[in-house]
C-alpha cells in the first residue's frame, strides 16, 4: 500500500467533467498555477482526472478520447508537480460514465426494461450521462485503458468513480437489461430478470444477491488489472464504505460521500473502513462563485480530522479558460493550514471503545430504482419488512443511532457484524442495535454472552425477529436477554407519524423529559414481559391517520391507554438490556435526543469519558487512546458552524468528565488551537476538566 495512505490529511479534487468547445477553451490551463494554488491551500493529496464522465482524457491516450482543448500531458505534468510537493497523486478514472464511449458504442450502454439506453436518473433535467454496462465489451476497453494510465504515470493510488451498486447511494441502484445481462441473470436464478417493482420485491433477496455478485466480480477483475500493472497502487472506490463486505475487502481504502452529513458519515466510514485509512468528503456547502465563509472550510477539515478520517474536498474550481479560481484555494488554505500541526494528534491513535452502533449489513436489502426512463427522477425507495417488503430502514436507524450517541457526547463507533464474529464486542460497554432484524443465531449468541458478561444493549423493534427470507420468527433470538417474548406485530397505526405514545412509569431514565405522552414511530411490536421490568406502556393514538375521518395537520393525539409494554429493562447476567417495542433510533422525534442521552448515561453509569455541555447538538466530540502510553486525546468540533452557514458562535462551558475507573488524570492540557495547561477538579469518582470555549475545533491531551 502506498506510503501516503496514512499520511495525507488534506485532499482535493478539481471537479470538472467539462464538455468540449465552444464553451470550454482551457486556453489558460497552467500546471504552474495548479502548483501555486495547491501550495497555498496546503493540499497534500490530489485526485487528478485521467478520464472524466464525458470520457475525456487529459493525457495523450492511445485508446480513449483526449479533451481537444488540452494539447499537453496534464496528468503527467500534474503528477510531477505533486511529486515536487511531496503530495499523494491519485489517478481519477470514471468507470460507469464515459459519454464518448457510450455515443460511439451504443452496444456498451446499460439498458432499461424497455431496452432503451439507461441514463443517470438522478440528474434530470440537467444533461445526464449514459450508464455503461460492465458485462459488455466496455469492460475490456476500460481495463486496457486503466492499465495505460497506471503504466504511464505510476500513481500512488487510483480513485474509481461510478462503479458498482453501493447500497443506499445515488448512482448504483439499477439493473441492466442488456442482451448480456438478462441471460446471465436467468442462468443464475432460473427465471427472467424482474421487470417491475412488484416482481422486484418478490425476488428482492435474489436481486440483492445479484448486485453483490456483480460488484464482487467487477471489482475483483479491476483489482487484478490495477495490481498487475502497479502492485503498490492503492485502490479506492467512491462510496465503498457502503459496499458489501466481500467487495470491501478488495478495496485498499474506503471512502464515503456525506450521505448522513460529514459527522455521522465520518463515524460510519471510520467503523466500516477500519484499518484502511478511511477518507470522506466531498463538498463544503458552497458553489465556487458563491463561496462559503472561511470558517466553514475549517469546520469541514476539522470534522474529518476529529473522526480520524482523511478529508477529500471536491470543488468545481476550474474556469472554462482553465484557470483555477484563486479565491477557493485562499479559503481552503484556512481549512487545511493546520494539518501539519494536527498530524501529531490525529495519527497513531485508536478510538476509545464505549458505545458501539451495530451495522448489520445482512439485514439491509435495497431494491433498484424503478421505473427507469428519462422522465423519471430518482426517488429513494423506502422498502420495509414491516409492510411485507425487504428492508432498508436498518441503515437509517444506524445513522440515527450514531447521531443520538454523538448527542450524548460519549465515545461512539460503528461496529459491523464481522466485529460480532470476531468477539470485538468485549471491548464495548454498550451496544445500540436498531432493527437488525436478520441477526443470525450465532450473532445473537455473541450478543447474549456480551450482556451476560456485563455489557448493556439498547435495541429496538424487530431486532433478531426475522429469518433470512424476511419472515417473522416465533420469538426474538434475544428473548432470554431481553426478558420479553414476541406476541404479534401491531401495524394498525403504520400510517401515523406517531404510532405510539408512552405512559412512563417512575424511573430515573425519564428525568428531565417533558411531562406529556411522548411519541415513537410505528409499528408496535407487541411483547409479553417475562422477567423484564416495564419502564413505559403503550398508549394507542386516538385514530388511524387516514384521510376520510381523521383530517388534521397533525398526527392523531394519544387516546386509549393499554398495558402493552413499550419500553422494558432487563438485568441479565452481569449486564442489562433496554428494549423499545418501536423504533427509538430516529431523528423524527426531538425528545429522543435527551431521552437516549439519559438512557446511555444511566446504563454506562458513568461513561468512561464524556463532554458535558449545555448545547450538545452544537458540539462534536471524539475520544482516542494511544496504545503505547496512557495518553488520551479528545477532539472537540463546533458543529453549529455548518448550521449557521459559516458563522462562529463559540461553544462555552464545556467540561470533560473522566471516570476514576477509567484512569487517574495526571495532567491535562489544551494542545490546539493554543497550548494551555488545564485544571483538573474532582468530585466523588468523577474528574472534570474545564475547557476554554471551542471556536472551530480544539484538541485536548490528557495523561492518565
Ligand atoms: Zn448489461
Amino acid at each position: 500500500m502506498s506510503k501516503f495512505q496514512s499520511t495525507s490529511w488534506a485532499g482535493y479534487l478539481v471537479d470538472h467533467h467539462w464538455p468540449r468547445e465552444p464553451y470550454i477553451s482551457l486556453e489558460n490551463l497552467s500546471v504552474e498555477q495548479y502548483e501555486d494554488c495547491f501550495r497555498k491551500a496546503c493540499i497534500d493529496h490530489a485526485v487528478v482526472y485521467c478520464k472524466d464522465h464525458w470520457g475525456s482524457c487529459y493525457y495523450p491516450t492511445q485508446l480513449g478520447a483526449r479533451h481537444p482543448s488540452v494539447p499537453f500531458d496534464l496528468v503527467g505534468e500534474t503528477g510531477q508537480m505533486l511529486r515536487r510537493l511531496g503530495a499523494e497523486f491519485t489517478a481519477y478514472y470514471s468507470v460507469g460514465f464515459d459519454e464518448h464511449a457510450a455515443r460511439n458504442h451504443p452496444e456498451w450502454v446499460a439498458r432499461d426494461p424497455q431496452g432503451d439506453m439507461l441514463r443517470h436518473p438522478k440528474l434530470a433535467p440537467r444533461p445526464r450521462w449514459h450508464r455503461l454496462c460492465l458485462e459488455t465489451g466496455y469492460m475490456d476497453f476500460m481495463l486496457e485503458h486503466l492499465a495505460e494510465v497506471l503504466n504511464r504515470y505510476d500513481p500512488d493510488s487510483v480513485f474509481l468513480d461510478i462503479l458498482g451498486h453501493p447500497h443506499g447511494t445515488f448512482w448504483g441502484a439499477y439493473l441492466c437489461y442488456c442482451e448480456n445481462c438478462q441471460p446471465a441473470f436467468k442462468d443464475r436464478y432460473g427465471y427472467e430478470m424482474p421487470q417491475n417493482p412488484d416482481q422486484m420485491r418478490e425476488h428482492a433477496f435474489d436481486v440483492e444477491d445479484y448486485k453483490a455478485h456483480l460488484d464482487f466480480k467487477w471489482i475483483k477483475t479491476v483489482r487484478k488489472v490495477i495490481k498487475g500493472a502497479r502492485p503498490l497502487a492503492a485502490i479506492s472506490v467512491n462510496s465503498s464504505a457502503h459496499f458489501r463486505r466481500p467487495t470491501r475487502e478488495l478495496i485498499d481504502h474506503h471512502f464515503t460521500e456525506p450521505f448522513w452529513g460529514h459527522w455521522v458519515s465520518g463515524v460510519f466510514c471510520r467503523g466500516v473502513g477500519r484499518g484502511k485509512a478511511p477518507q470522506g468528503g466531498a463538498q463544503v456547502t458552497s458553489e465556487i462563485y458563491d463561496p462559503s465563509p472561511r470558517d466553514l472550510y475549517r469546520a469541514f477539515a476539522a470534522k474529518h480530522w476529529a473522526q480520524g478520517i482523511r478529508p477529500l474536498l471536491y470543488s468545481p474550481s476550474q474556469r472554462p479558460d482553465g484557470r483555477l479560481d484563486n479565491e477557493e484555494f485562499d479559503r481552503l488554505s484556512d481549512g487545511y493550514r493546520d494539518a501539519g500541526i494536527l498530524r501529531e494528534y490525529i495519527e497513531n491513535r485508536s478510538s476509545i471503545a464505549c458505545v458501539g452502533v451495530v451495522y448489520h449489513e445482512q439485514t439491509c436489502v435495497d431494491l433498484p430504482d424503478l421505473p427507469y426512463g428519462e422522465s423519471q427522477t430518482r426517488a429513494v425507495k423506502v422498502i420495509e419488512f414491516d409492510t411485507g417488503k425487504p428492508d432498508t430502514s436498518h441503515r437509517r436507524m444506524v445513522g440515527a443511532a450514531i447521531e443520538l450517541a454523538s448527542y450524548a457526547q460519549v465515545p461512539v463507533d460503528v461496529i459491523t457484524e464481522q466485529d460480532i464474529e470476531s468477539s470485538r464486542l468485549a471491548d464495548y460497554q454498550l451496544l445500540l442495535i436498531g432493527g437488525a432484524s436478520r441477526l443470525e443465531e450465532h450473532e445473537a449468541n455473541q450478543i447474549s454472552r456480551f450482556v451476560q458478561q456485563g455489557g448493556s444493549v439498547i435495541l429496538s423493534g424487530d431486532t433478531g425477529l426475522r429469518r433470512k427470507d424476511g419472515s417473522l420468527r416465533d420469538d426474538f433470538l434475544l428473548a432470554d436477554a431481553m426478558g420479553v417474548h414476541f406476541d404479534r406485530l401491531e401495524d394498525r397505526f403504520a400510517m401515523n407519524p406517531s404510532g405510539s405514545f408512552m405512559a412512563r412509569k417512575p424511573h430515573p431514565v425519564w428525568t428531565g423529559l417533558a411531562a406529556t405522552d411522548l411519541p415513537l414511530p410505528p409499528p408496535l411490536y407487541v411483547v409479553q414481559p417475562d422477567e423484564a421490568e416495564v419502564l413505559a406502556t403503550h398508549i394507542d393514538p386516538c385514530a388511524v391517520h387516514e384521510d376520510e375521518y381523521w383530517t388534521s395537520w397533525w398526527s392523531p393525539a394519544p387516546g386509549r391507554k393499554t398495558k402493552i409494554p413499550l419500553v422494558t429493562h432487563h438485568a441479565y447476567g452481569q449486564g442489562q438490556v433496554v428494549y423499545f417495542a418501536a423504533n427509538p433510533f430516529t431523528d423524527a422525534m426531538v425528545w429522543l435526543r435527551q431521552g437516549m442521552a439519559n438512557l446511555i448515561n444511566w446504563l454506562l453509569d458513568p461513561p468512561p469519558i464524556r463532554a458535558v455541555v449545555k448545547s450538545p447538538g452544537a458540539l462534536g466530540s471524539t475520544y482516542w487512546r494511544r496504545s503505547q502510553s496512557g495518553q488520551v486525546i479528545v477532539h472537540l468540533v463546533n458543529l453549529a458552524i455548518e448550521k449557521l452557514a459559516g458563522e462562529v458562535l463559540p461553544i462555552k462551558d464545556v467540561t470533560i468528565e473522566v471516570a476514576e475507573d477509567f484512569g487517574k488524570i495526571r495532567h491535562a492540557r489544551l494542545a490546539y488551537p493554543v497550548k494551555q495547561e488545564l485544571k483538573v477538579t474532582q468530585r466523588q469518582s468523577v474528574q472534570s476538566i474545564r475547557v476554554p470555549a471551542v471556536e472551530v475545533h480544539s484538541v485536548l491531551v490528557i495523561e492518565l
